[in-house]
């Protein structure tokens, strides 16, 4: 049990599980050949884990390569003195690419004018920049048409200082869409298989994120993006990995009250006592990133049985009905997580306020301390 020390005066804190993410990652490692290489994407702060801890356990786990979403993403795991390739997924801007240089990050680009820059750059330094070029073939976000990219590509290549280390694309919906999904890696395949012809060869290939690594075996090319299943999350149900959990979610009881039938709870009196009860109160709320519309509905374990968040979240603090239990402050209490023979899953969670589970992991505030266990 953390104390005072590691996460303040409030009970309220992410246990992440470092071993679990190493299992994770080996789990995924089995689903590959094994030449092809990994980026795991740890953008927004490793999907709320914690950026340094995350990166530096897939380090020491082999992970070849590591996505963010910008530079300065980047230039805090150079600060914690990670050495491996990173790449920016996100767009530069013009002004800014001379940071790639001073931070050592990969950039992806999708237009001639920033690789001319690059260039520039580069050859002025005297030091030779590689980038990855996106590709879109069908989601609509940063990427050169994928019409386009062949002839982007070849006016990039013939640029001295340039080194086309990857080209890449995304999908829009590997979860729920074979057929398009399919489409889009013919596409791709033939794109790189022309440029190939013509002398191009670009040694990282990527297109698979988590669902795309599970179910599409001909979307690994020579590496795989995966994020969220290496943090023990599910893009869908039913896909067959043995993944475990990253991050449990927990809490301690701060108060607890016994009120009669008919008695308000929180703001708007939404939940209304049906019996003589106990509430207790959790020094959580939306304030820290747990969702608003989770209100009545959230389940929530105390002494290893099941309750549910009663009333409105407010910004700081939830309710639950306890019936009879009568728990003493202090009592641990976990939102996401096992308790005894319960568990409450992010993807639980996420399905019950209506999102996904990696909008609930990023979404964990920085009031909430990350505890790391490995
Ligand atoms: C976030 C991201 C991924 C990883 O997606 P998951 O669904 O978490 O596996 C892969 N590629 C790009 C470009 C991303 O932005």
């Amino acid at each position: 049990m953390p104390d005072k020390s590691k996460i303040g005066y409030r009970p309220t804190w992410a246990e992440v599980n470092l071993n679990n993410l190493g299992h994770n990652f080996k789990q995924v490692k089995s689903l590959l050949q094994p030449q092809t290489k990994v980026l795991v994407t740890v953008k927004a702060d490793a999907y709320g884990h914690g950026l340094v801890p995350v990166s530096q356990r897939l380090v020491e786990s082999g992970v070849d390569y590591l996505g963010v979403a910008s530079i300065d993403e980047g230039i805090k795991l150079r600060k914690a003195r990670i050495k491996i390739p990173i790449l920016v997924m996100g767009l530069t801007l013009k002004r800014d690419l001379h940071s790639l240089f001073t931070f050592n990050l990969t950039p992806t680009i999708c237009d001639c004018e920033s690789a001319v820059a690059l260039n520039r750059k580069a050859s002025a330094l005297k030091k030779p920049m590689r980038l990855h070029i996106k590709v879109d073939t069908g989601m609509g976000r940063i990427g050169v048409a994928h019409e386009d990219a062949f002839d982007l590509i070849r006016k990039i290549h013939k640029l001295k200082f340039i080194v086309i280390e990857g080209i890449f694309t995304h999908f829009p919906f590997a979860d729920s869409n074979r057929k398009f999904t399919v489409f889009q890696i013919r596409l791709f395949n033939k794109l790189v298989s022309e440029l190939k012809k013509c002398g191009i060869v670009i040694p990282l290939v990527h297109a698979a994120n988590s669902v795309g690594l599970i179910d599409y075996r001909d979307s690994h090319f020579t590496m795989v993006r995966p994020g969220l299943v290496i943090y023990g999350l599910r893009p869908k149900p039913g896909l067959r990995v043995n993944l475990k959990p990253v991050l449990s979610l927990k809490t301690r009881v701060i108060f607890v009250k016994q009120v009669p039938v008919g008695y308000g709870i929180s703001y708007g009196h939404a939940y209304i006592t049906k019996r003589l009860t106990n509430i207790v109160t959790l020094p959580i709320g939306y304030g820290d990133g747990y969702p608003r519309n989770l209100s009545n509905i959230a389940p929530l374990l105390i002494s290893g049985r099941r309750f549910y968040v009663s009333g409105r979240v407010c910004m700081d603090q939830i309710m639950a009905d306890v019936g009879k239990l009568k728990p003493r402050l202090a009592d641990e209490v976990v939102l996401i997580g096992k308790q005894g023979k319960e568990e409450i899953t992010t993807e639980e969670l996420a399905d019950l306020a209506g999102t996904i589970p990696y909008e609930i992991t990023c979404g964990l505030g920085s009031r909430i301390p990350r505890i790391y266990i490995s």
